[in-house]
């Protein structure tokens, strides 16, 4: 069952004249060639072995032992295996170079095959692909991320195909979740960067589409199908028989789009599962507008959920991820990645917060309860695709058991009212929560506890996971396989009684398995009546003689299979717990989710009160006000050398009467904090409506739709790209995108060209975010022109951060206040760097020229004696008119001189430098 089309036929394709193929490599050959575009694991054993291409591809990528096995149309045959007990390690490594694993195992047992014939194979089939978004194992996902497959479809709107819209479906199998959405072309990037797909799916045409190759590309894991995943036309069909429903208006109005997508997840979900149906959620509609539109490249910026290097500490998610569930850590950061839009829903989330914050006798419990509240979506989801071990079963009982506490707990607390006039009633989310709490029934965490043994093995095949006493013919069978040399005691003491041979003796070997043993003398006796009605003879010996009984036999067989019956007991309760648990799956499903949300409310309450974070008000105004904002990641890393961070405040409203929000051009110095700033009014914002409270004395916002972060000359060499290129290409995204719900966040644009280009090229944007686009901006420069606009435009606000200088030294005071910087101190930064004082000293003779020059006429920059920098000042290189300078500014003590004179100094200093040149 193959969902791409072979590339190329491999090469293990049986030949015409088939010479000499054993019936196994036979078999191997015919699931392999089913299966072209995955590794094969092929169990033989203890092992999964992998032949040919298969085995040189894995022993490279897992630095396993390749070696060979027999002779395949006269050439050697490569293998390489790995233990099935460590196959979870080698499959990790493998999906996570972008491999997919069929792993096909021994559908008999060998003795079965046997029976056949002694030339005939074991039965094999592949049972499940392994790739890399329908993963379920613990082992081989991180706890705290979600991990989806996401279906990408594509409707064409006009007949010249220039424009289209695209429908995505996601499903995270391990826990459930299921989504669609449909989007423009346009934010098509957006949407996925926010979802992180651990595999996409796309129909073999959209993945060769020429616009869109080098899309597909860049992203890790982007998997051609064959057509009729995403056939428009069986979608409904497909879908509705996935959920046993009549049809998919069950599910709500989708588009025949947003159908296709999801029969496409569906039905690649059961072509990997191979017969397995995991317990999947209906597909529940994102609407486009829902969430904040984030593009991959402001989440990058931002740090969002990553650091710029690619690590999650330091992050905002890092900083304010306070959940005590792994649950509960997914939850946070699918909310984070797509901050809501709707005024009520986010006030909806942080009244659940607020529940919290005012009551922290409340938070602590509820934070402790939950911490012992295991993995109940991923436990869920093993169990629904066969995957389910003993423990999986106690993690449901776990999990349903802290989930009813909790709201018993929390039932409690709101009847009493808390102290200091706290809430009474509980917010939605949280009655919504606890009522999903109490959902499963409580007869399931009974009997799976009735059932579970205190201590349980990793897999239901090691047996010796239900409770003694559960089940009596089980009790019967282990009983038997214990005791079994008591049993066989007892019986021969009783023949030894019935008959009076009191050296009778029941003895086991492997020919005759158990039998009775007496002395020949004695054996006459037992071959005549009464006893030969019960002893049978099997063998006489020199000495001895043998015998058989019926009851033997039976107690024989008994043994001989207990060990297995107890199992096979055991397997048979566990099918009936994994039902009783299917047939709540939906209850156990929603409890899991309310676990996840009381996680992350009581989590976002403890941070604010750890942190000190406001509840803000978000509405349906253009409104943006911070007071004493900070930066939630750089505030909490200096909190660590016990640096305070030093609030500011941000007030992009627009004037009265209007919608046209503000732009504040922000000048000063390098490391002032003005990238700083910037960043911590995007993250204020996008906390916001996430649903948490922010760091901030006091936030209004009104609601953000779209957020843009761009830095000037931004590395993106891995593209092929230069990055002044990359700079305005993602400029032009702004201009053209942004409306007047947007927050635009621009750092030091247009420094990847030339000073003039660049200057101008800023000008014009401010210009046009100020005319055309209308939207709340933050803009740090470098570029001082700038600041003249502020006389032209009016919403355009001029702000700096304060330094001060001492002692010829700058002290940064990370204090953004209203106006533009005098100058960018940065000569004073580079000394503060350590660049050598032959270097600053020659930096200012060129500086006070260029400013001088500046002021008369700019002239081209072969003018400047930027070019004229000797490799090494020395006296006599040095020109007449700067020797005179240089004398000036070696009389000058900067440690000695007081502001005052040294502005006079300098003033002094720039008018003998006008006169000399
Ligand atoms: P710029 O963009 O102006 O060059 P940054 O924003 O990169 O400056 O800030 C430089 C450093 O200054 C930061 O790494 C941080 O340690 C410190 N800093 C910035 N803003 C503040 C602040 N408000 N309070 C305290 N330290 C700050
Ligand atoms: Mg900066």
């Amino acid at each position: 069952m193959a969902l791409t089309q072979p590339i190329d036929p491999p090469d293990t394709e049986p030949p015409a004249e088939e010479s000499r193929v054993t019936p196994a490599m036979a078999q191997y050959v015919e699931i392999k060639a089913a299966n072209p575009d995955c590794l094969l694991f092929y169990r033989m054993g203890d092992f999964y072995e992998m032949f040919f291409e298969d085995a040189e591809i894995a022993s490279r990528a897992l630095g396993i032992v390749l070696t060979k096995r027999g002779k395949y149309l006269g050439k050697d045959v490569p293998l390489c295996g790995v233990p099935v007990v460590r196959a979870d390690e080698y499959l990790h490594r493998l999906i996570a170079l972008g491999h997919r694993v069929a792993v096909c195992e021994q559908l008999e047992d060998p003795a079965e095959a046997r029976k056949r014939g002694s030339k005939s194979v074991v039965r094999r089939d592949v049972v499940r692909l392994v790739t890399a978004g329908t993963l379920t194992e613990d082992t081989l996902l991180d706890a705290r991320r979600n991990n989806y497959l996401l279906a990408v479809a594509r409707a064409r709107l006009s007949s010249a195909g220039d424009e289209a819209r695209f429908a995505l479906a996601w499903i995270d199998i391990s826990t459930g979740e299921f989504r669609v959405s449909e989007c423009e072309a346009a934010s098509l990037s957006a949407e996925i960067a926010r979802l992180e797909p651990g595999e996409i799916i796309v129909s073999d045409a959209l993945f060769s589409e020429a616009d869109l190759a080098a899309y597909w590309r860049s992203l890790p894991v982007v998997m051609p199908v064959t057509r009729d995943v995403f056939d428009g036309a069986t979608a409904e069909r497909r879908l509705a028989s996935f959920f046993a429903v009549a049809t998919s208006e069950a599910f709500g109005p989708l588009t025949r789009l947003e159908l296709t997508a999801a029969a496409a997840c569906v039905t690649y979900v059961e072509r990997t599962q191979i017969g397995q149906r995991p317990a999947l959620s209906p597909p529940l509609r994102e609407s486009a507008g829902a969430s904040m539109a984030i593009d991959q490249a402001t989440r990058g910026n931002l740090e969002l959920m990553r650091t710029l290097a690619g690590e999650r500490r330091g992050s905002l998610l890092d900083a304010i991820d306070r959940t005590v569930t792994a649950a509960g850590s997914r939850l946070l950061a699918q909310r984070l990645a797509a901050p809501l839009t709707d005024p009520a829903q986010i006030a909806r989330r942080l009244d659940a917060v607020a529940t919290f914050t005012g009551d922290s006798t409340a938070r602590a419990e509820t934070r402790s309860r939950l911490t012992a509240a295991p993995d109940l979506a991923r436990a869920l989801s093993r169990i629904s695709v066969a995957r389910g071990g003993p423990r999986d079963l106690a993690a449901v009982r776990d999990g349903v058991l802290a989930a009813a506490d909790l709201a018993r707990a929390l039932a409690t607390r709101s009847v009493t009212p808390p102290p200091q006039g706290g809430r009474k009633n509980l917010p939605a989310e949280i009655a919504e929560a606890m009522q999903a709490c109490r959902k499963p029934d409580g007869m399931l965490a009974a009997e799976l506890s009735g059932a579970l043994a205190a201590d349980l093995p990793a897999f239901k095949r090691d047996g010796g996971f239900i409770r003694d006493g559960y089940d009596s013919s089980l009790d019967e069978t282990r009983a038997l396989r214990d005791e079994s040399r008591r049993v066989v005691a007892a019986l021969q003491a009783r023949y030894a009684e019935d008959t009076g041979i009191r050296i009778l003796k029941i003895k086991h070997n492997n020919v005759l398995g158990y039998f009775v043993e007496v002395t020949a003398q004695h054996g006459e006796k037992l071959m005549a009546a009464p006893f030969n009605g019960i002893f049978i003879h099997r063998q006489t010996l020199a000495g001895q003689i043998r015998f058989t009984t019926t009851e033997l036999g039976e107690l024989e067989s008994k043994i001989a299979s207990a060990a297995d019956r107890a199992l096979g007991l055991e397997l048979e309760i566990f099918e009936r717990l994994v039902a009783s648990v299917m047939a709540e799956s939906a209850n156990i499903k929603d409890c899991a989710g309310a676990l996840a949300s009381l996680d992350v409310a009581s989590a976002l309450a403890h941070l604010a009160a750890e942190r000190d974070y406001t509840r803000p008000l978000v509405d349906d105004s253009h409104a943006f006000v911070i007071e004493g904002g900070r930066h939630p990641v750089v505030e909490q890393a200096l909190s660590r050398d016990g640096t305070p961070f030093v609030a500011n405040d941000c007030d992009l409203s627009p004037p009265p009467e209007s919608h046209a929000g503000r732009i504040w051009l922000i000048t000063g110095p390098n490391m002032a904090g003005k990238s700083t700033f910037l960043r911590q009014n995007a993250l204020i914002a996008i906390l916001a409506q996430t649903g948490s409270y922010v760091p901030a004395r006091h936030a209004h916002i009104g609601v953000v739709d779209r957020l843009f972060s761009r830095v000037g000359a931004a590395d993106d060499l891995a593209r092929g790209r230069s990055t002044f290129m990359v700079e305005m290409v993602e400029t032009a995204a702004i201009l053209n995108q942004a409306g007047e719900r947007a927050l635009v966040i621009l750092d030091e644009i247009g420094r990847g060209t030339a000073t003039f280009d660049g200057l101008s090229i800023a000008w014009a944007t401010v210009e046009h975010l100020h005319a055309v686009n209308k939207c709340r901006a933050l803009f740090a420069t470098h570029f001082h022109e700038l600041t003249a606009l502020s006389a032209r435009l009016d919403r355009l606000h001029n702000a700096t951060v304060r330094v001060k200088e001492w002692q010829g030294e700058v002290v940064f005071l990370h204090e953004v206040i209203a106006g533009a910087a005098d100058h960018s101190y940065g000569i004073q930064v580079a000394k503060l760097a350590g660049l050598p004082a032959s270097v600053i000293e020659r930096a200012k003779v060129v500086l006070a020229k260029l400013e001088q020059e500046d002021r008369a006429a700019p002239k081209g920059f072969e003018d400047l004696p930027l070019f004229a920098v000797p490799s090494r000042p020395s006296q006599d290189a040095r020109q007449p008119a700067e020797d005179l300078l240089a004398a000036a500014l070696a009389a000058i003590n900067p440690d000695d001189l007081s502001p005052r004179e040294a502005m006079e100094a300098l003033y002094r200093l720039k008018e003998q430098a006008a006169k000399k040149a």
